[in-house]
């Protein structure tokens, strides 16, 4: 079967109706382009649990920040297709700004309390922009079950509240981080690093493991934790914490000592570029 590609809702919905006449289950891919081997894990995944695979790529505007990279965000479009067929996907839907957000949008999800923490404390109506696209992507598509990166575990945890609180009937499924051999989280951006920032940044990754490294040794002091990250992430030539935080991974409120689910993650500038990661423990 070669990959179909659309731009409109109404063509996702013909192809994913006709899929459901097979008697296919639907998976969702959603992502924002210049796919990487992080991108391809999910759609795997996808592949591996349902019959008909779906992967959007918009670059959604409403999610960058006025002074963010929305006009030199990669867009390899031929290659972004070349992986997806790689990867067996059947269906990638490639809508413009106007079928997203046509003239006279007005509406937009916020999860309140979860929102404005972490990223949502750097980039001001980010998660607004990632929630509401999403909602909309999903109601463009229905899937039974959309993929998405612990990369991004914050966002994870914000669409599964909006998914319960607005009974959405979709399973939302979080992949693991895939890494370059250094151990520097695949990202887009990472584009952007010139070769002696990108020489420093799986500083990043070494300060998550390290604090791993401290909780399989007993530590359960967030405090303890944090220093030691901000120190091993400061050693790094030219970089430049926003955060490093240790968090309650339901309510994404900090704590000092380390209990149950637990988010340590990380945001840090190397330049201009900005690089988040993150690591998820579960504390007996
Ligand atoms: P993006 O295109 O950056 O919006 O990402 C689309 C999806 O891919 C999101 O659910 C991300 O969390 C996920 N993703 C991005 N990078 C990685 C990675 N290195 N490993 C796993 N998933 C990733």
């Amino acid at each position: 079967m070669t990959i179909e590609i659309v731009e409109t809702i109404e063509e996702t919905r013909a192809a994913v109706a006709r899929a459901r006449a097979l008697a296919l289950s639907v998976g969702l891919v959603p992502t924002m382009g210049a796919l990487h081997e992080g991108h391809a894990s999910l759609i795997r995944q996808a592949r591996a649990e349902t019959g008909y695979v779906v992967v959007s790529i918009f670059v959604n505007p409403a999610q960058f920040g006025p002074d963010e990279d929305l006009e030199r965000y990669p867009r390899p479009f031929d290659a972004d297709i070349r992986l997806c067929e790689r990867e067996r996907a059947n269906l990638v839907f490639h809508p413009a700004s106007a079928t997203v957000y046509p003239p006279g949008f007005r509406t937009a999800v916020e999860v309140h309390g979860l929102q404005d923490l972490l990223e949502g404390a750097s980039r001001p109506g980010h998660f607004r922009g990632v929630t509401t696209v999403v909602l909309k992507l999903l109601n463009m598509v229905r899937p039974d079950i959309a993929y998405f990166g612990q990369k991004d575990a914050q966002q994870f945890r914000l669409l599964e509240q909006m998914a319960r609180d607005l009974d959405l009937p979709v399973a939302l499924r979080m992949c693991p981080i895939v890494r370059a051999p250094d151990g520097l989280a695949l990202s887009s951006r990472n584009a952007y690093l010139d070769p002696a920032q990108r020489q420093a940044a799986p500083a990043l990754f070494h300060a998550l493991e390290e604090a791993r490294r401290q909780v399989a040794a007993g530590e359960r002091r967030a405090e303890e934790l944090t220093k030691r990250a901000r120190d091993r992430i400061a050693a790094a030539p030219g970089a430049r914490i926003d955060y490093v935080a240790v968090v309650d991974f339901a309510t994404l409120q900090p704590i000092e000592i380390l209990h149950g689910r637990v988010l340590v993650a990380a945001a840090v500038y190397f330049g201009a570029t900005r690089l988040i990661d993150n690591l998820l423990l579960e504390i007996p």
